[in-house]
């Protein structure tokens, strides 16, 4: 008998239960073992082909031989977040093409982010302000935190916007065009090979650049070369539907949970008011071991437990869409360049946090220092690896949130307390929201701040939560772990403090480089003031 995901899914247009089928088939591969993150995922990322140890099948290999000549000073390989920075390099007057295995097209579902958050596009110059509000679907408030047995918790002007991906990708794939851009669309990357003065890329035919971008994603070859095969720390499942029928609500949910530890799993649900509906996000977070649940499996969750969340019967609803993936996270990360002239951008470099799989968001935030690292470095022509290496650089506030990835986690070799999730997120949050928006708001927005940090764990009532319980979960290496990011969290707020008065005086790139990973590094970014412009030749 077909189950309510097939019937569902099959009853939708286009392939959604066919996309379905292949992301878990991926992800049971994943978690039993048999491959690494090579496989074709939902969305279609990577044909399976590469190796990471046969020489013949290399994505990436290097020479010693110089091109003598090269056409591009940059190639991007993926367009979904790669037209971002393909657009902000060639506007600086860079020779920049675009590489996309398929058409450069957004997806229909709409991407949430806050406001403030896309004046990074505006400051860069990539999109008018009339251009950037024709991208805005919806916009609405408030969103909500509301864990099982506590108390809401209400903020504000986070992820309260609903983007349209397919709007902004045209937007800025015209502009990209119009500045004198090559797209090479359905042209797959197949290989790089790193000579000392460029990269010579196969993509349907041969393109040779100083600088190679790879935005092809978490499922990039490249990527998985550079890890070597290295399985996800964690994986962040999600599944959910943009529906009509669903009762009306002015605002949205960052974060709820409606359920005890099930499965060994803590279940969380996001929901969003959508251009054509209410977007509802199922999702867990889970390592990637056999007994884990497939994204099929999810998927009948989500139909089981929607009707007590939402109030709706789930045949009440118009279904509009499918929605569904696994995000991987490893700990390593942002991964550092392995080799001379490849950058890692977008979901690729793992510069996105482990909590949120917002990487469009991640991406915007980082922007201003990537598009004029990129520029400095080829102004400079300073493409080495340590070089690049300064534009991925150690994220304190990034790696302190695995702490947190781990207590939403429940291991699977052992006993879990029903409650076990819900008793310290329920105090935790309370305590964050008695502080104010100033605490609550750089931690929903992936952006921790050390003074936030420690107001927080300071306002938490240690008898509220179950320390010896917890302490016996995460385990004092991974506590240890955590004390080591915090420390670096600590000294990085403080020195970014001075950014301010310092930068007039650290005027190189290399100076500019250690600020913003000080200011960045730290959640300060701001510290560092606008971007900046300026052309290939200024
Ligand atoms: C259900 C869901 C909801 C989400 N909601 C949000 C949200 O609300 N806010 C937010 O910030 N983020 C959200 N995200 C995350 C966001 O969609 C991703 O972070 C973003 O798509 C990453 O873009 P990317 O370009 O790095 O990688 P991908 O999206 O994986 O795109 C990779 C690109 O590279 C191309 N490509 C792949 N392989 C090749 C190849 N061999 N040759 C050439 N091109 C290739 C692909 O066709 C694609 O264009 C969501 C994701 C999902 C699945």
């Amino acid at each position: 008998m077909a189950t309510r995901t097939e019937t569902y899914l099959t009853a939708l247009p286009g392939e959604s239960w066919i996309n379905l089928q292949r992301a878990d088939q991926v992800w049971q591969r994943l978690k039993s073992g048999t491959t690494d993150m090579g496989g074709r995922p939902a969305g279609g990322a990577g044909t399976g082909q590469w190796s990471t140890t046969d020489p013949e099948h290399l994505a990436v290999s290097t020479s010693t031989q110089p091109l003598e000549s090269v056409d591009w000073d940059v190639v991007v390989c993926g367009g979904t977040l790669g037209v971002f920075l393909a657009c902000a390099l060639v506007q600086r007057g860079w020779r920049v093409a675009l590489v996309e295995q398929g058409v450069l097209q957004g997806r229909a579902q709409e991407w949430n982010i806050a406001r403030s958050e896309l004046q990074v596009l505006l400051d860069l110059d990539l999109l008018t302000p009339a251009e950037l509000e024709a991208t805005i679907a919806t916009e609405f408030n408030p969103m909500r935190v509301a864990i099982r047995g506590w108390a809401p918790v209400a903020i504000r002007n986070v992820l309260n916007l609903g983007i349209r991906p397919a709007v902004l990708l045209a937007t800025l794939k015209a502009r990209f065009l119009a500045k004198g851009g090559q797209l090479l669309e359905h042209s797959p990357f197949t290989q790089a090979i790193v000579h000392p003065d460029g990269v010579a890329v196969t993509a349907g035919r041969r393109l040779t650049t100083r600088l190679l971008l790879d935005a092809m994603g978490h499922f990039s070859p490249i990527v998985r070369q550079a890890r070597q095969g290295e399985r996800p720390d964690s994986l962040c499942l999600v599944v959910g539907t943009c529906a009509t029928g669903l009762p009306a609500q002015e605002g949205g949910d960052l974060l709820a949970t409606t359920t005890p530890v099930e499965n060994h799993c803590q279940y969380f649900w996001e929901a969003f008011p959508a251009q054509n509906g209410r977007t509802t996000y199922l999702f867990t977070y889970v390592d990637a071991q056999p007994g884990r649940p497939g994204l099929m499996d999810l998927f009948e969750t989500y139909w089981r437990l929607l009707p007590d969340y939402q109030g709706v019967e789930t045949e009440a609803l118009g279904l509009h869409r499918a929605l569904f993936g696994f995000f991987p996270s490893y700990r390593r990360s942002p991964l550092t360049p392995q080799w001379s002239r490849i950058l890692a951008v977008g979901d690729s470099s793992g510069l996105q946090s482990p909590l949120s799989f917002g990487g469009f968001g991640a991406l915007l935030r980082h922007l201003p220092r990537l598009s004029q690292g990129c520029h400095d470095a080829l102004q400079a022509d300073s493409l080495e690896r340590a070089a690049l290496a300064a534009l991925l650089p150690y994220q304190p506030n990034l790696a302190v949130t695995w702490l947190f990835q781990e207590v939403m986690r429940v291991p699977l070799d052992r006993p879990a307390a029903p409650d076990q999730v819900n008793a310290i997120l329920g105090p935790v949050f309370q305590a964050m929201a008695a502080q104010g928006d100033a605490v609550l708001k750089p931690f929903l927005q992936d952006a921790i701040q050390f003074p936030a940090l420690v107001r927080s764990l300071a306002a938490i009532d240690p008898r509220q939560l179950n320390l010896v319980g917890l302490l016996q979960r995460v385990g004092p290496a991974a506590l240890l772990d955590w004390t080591r990011h915090f420390l670096a969290l600590g000294l990085y707020h403080g020195l970014s403090q001075g950014a301010p008065s310092l930068a007039p005086y650290l005027r190189s790139p290399a100076a500019q480089r250690w600020l913003e990973a000080m200011c960045y590094g730290a959640g300060q970014e701001h510290k560092l003031g606008r971007p900046g412009g300026g052309s290939r030749s200024g």
